[in-house]
């Protein structure tokens, strides 16, 4: 049996997306060892041992992976960020779609292809926006940075490997500017302190550049002084903000926003349309893969200009919006009330008249819809992690609708609402991974539905 602190030979044969790899034990038991590679021998050191699986940590590589690289970070193994730093980019995308086909075939029990996965194109500096906890280390010197792995201490960090490059320049005139000045950071223990959270985004095809300081309070000391630094130090700062967050809670933005330059908002471009953002607004991470995930919907949508699309979990409008003019009338329904203001407001700027958003729970949405006797030809779903679940999936399969798409950020609930859909009335055609998150524990999927009638018509 296996005991805490032994040291055990292990070959690792299979990873999680978490970033752990697995090997088993001679008896069978399942070894999870983060930051290993598939391929590995390894000597590792047991730190917890439950009744059918342990854990344990890597004390010496025996014989590395072919695929194992050196990790270009620093702060790769402390900063809860990237899970994949260790291994090439191939093999994260190998994991990647193992675990989509996985999900499918055994969770969802769906006998449908899974294509291979579209990579990123960018694995360096993909993402557009940051949000960076500021604190105190044990010293009292302010630290800015990332989380750690499950847990609120702060790496400090100059510079992250996924962001532009510029980020890390409005991170070092922030901290001379809290050097510089009497402004205290927050302390999560005790509610106490000012600055909580630097908030950046950037614009990629426009360069234009917001940065946002979140504040336990109404604003920053010598703001003027914070705003001239800046726009010294940035050539394509845009606009900078202040937003009040006083609850003790990990949500990060507070409901206010207060502008100390520009005009509060900055512009980017996706798919030939341009979006307003502001800093509620939802906007894809990785602009350039986020629109080959639309593209892949676009052409599962199939669309030819008479259809009704409902586009379900609708964010900002922007997979809807990216259709609106191959199809008829465009119907989005979302949750969040400045979303919807949003995709409003994006689709006026775009000369979009045919689409209208609901600001509703997109279940209770479409069984009202339903109930109107609306019949989309296409139904477009990309819901957070937890899924659709079954009640949508049914009213779906009542409203009739030819395909339906589901963009999802979540294999495993994607996998069990594709079997609501088959018993619904849907076949799942095909499955199309997308690697949204280069690095990252996350994979994004797109799948096909079709109604099984038409399927056998065909
Ligand atoms: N399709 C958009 C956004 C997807 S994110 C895009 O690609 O940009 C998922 C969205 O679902 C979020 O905007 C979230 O606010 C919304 N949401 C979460 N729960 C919801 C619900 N029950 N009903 C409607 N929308 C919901």
């Amino acid at each position: 049996m296996l005991k805490k602190n032994d040291v055990i030979h292990l070959n690792v044969t299979s990873a999680t997306t978490e970033g752990s790899g697995v090997g088993k034990t001679e008896d069978g038991m399942a070894v999870f060892v983060p930051l290993s590679a598939v391929g590995d021998a390894l000597e590792v050191r047991i730190l917890k041992v439950k009744k059918t699986y342990a854990f344990g940590k890597i004390e010496r590589i025996v014989s590395p992976a072919a695929t194992r690289i050196i990790p270009d970070c620093p702060h790769f193994a402390q900063c809860g960020g990237c899970v994949w730093r260790h291994i090439s980019y191939e093999e994260e995308c190998r994991v990647k779609q193992q675990k989509v086909q996985d999900a499918v075939a055994r969770i969802g029990g769906i006998d449908a292809p899974v294509k291979l996965i579209i990579p990123s194109e960018r694995v360096l500096r993909y993402r557009n926006k940051a949000q960076l906890p500021v604190g105190t280390d044990k010293n009292g010197k302010p630290v800015m940075g990332f989380f750690a792995f499950h847990s609120h201490r702060i790496i400090d960090c100059a510079d992250c490997a996924l962001q532009p490059a510029c980020f890390a320049d409005v991170m070092r005139i922030t901290r001379d500017f809290l050097a510089q000045t009497d402004n205290d950071v927050y302390d999560e223990q005790t509610g106490k302190g000012r600055l909580r959270h630097l908030y950046i985004r950037l614009g990629e095809v426009t360069n234009e550049l917001m940065v946002c300081y979140v504040v336990n309070g109404n604003g920053l000391k010598q703001e003027d002084l914070l705003v001239r630094m800046l726009r010294e130090g940035l050539p394509n700062l845009k606009t900078v903000v202040i937003n009040s967050n006083r609850e003790k809670t990990n949500v990060i933005l507070g409901r206010k926003n207060r502008t100390v330059y520009g005009s509060g908002v900055i512009t980017d471009k996706l798919c030939g349309l341009i979006f307003t953002i502001s800093p509620f607004s939802f906007w894809q991470v990785n602009r350039a893969q986020a629109e080959r995930l639309y593209a892949k919907a676009r052409e599962y949508a199939a669309l030819t200009g008479n259809e009704t699309l409902l586009d379900l979990y609708c964010g900002t409008g922007t997979i809807g919006l990216s259709m609106a003019k191959d199809c008829k009338s465009l119907i989005g329904v979302e949750l969040i009330a400045d979303a919807v203001r949003d995709a409003e407001h994006n689709a006026t700027v775009n000369s979009i008249c045919n689409a209208r958003f609901l600001c509703a729970d997109a279940p209770q949405a479409a069984a009202q819809l339903d109930r109107e006797g609306v019949m989309p030809d296409v139904v477009i779903l990309d819901p957070p992690r937890k899924g659709c679940g079954e009640a949508l999936v049914q009213t779906i399969g009542s409203m009739s609708p030819d395909r339906v798409v589901y963009v999802s950020c979540d294999p495993a609930t994607l996998a069990r609402d594709l079997q609501y859909f088959e018993a619904a009335g849907y076949r799942t055609i095909e499955v199309t991974p997308v690697d949204m998150f280069p690095r990252t524990a996350h994979v994004e999927t797109v799948a096909l539905l079709s109604k099984k009638e038409n399927v056998l018509r065909n």
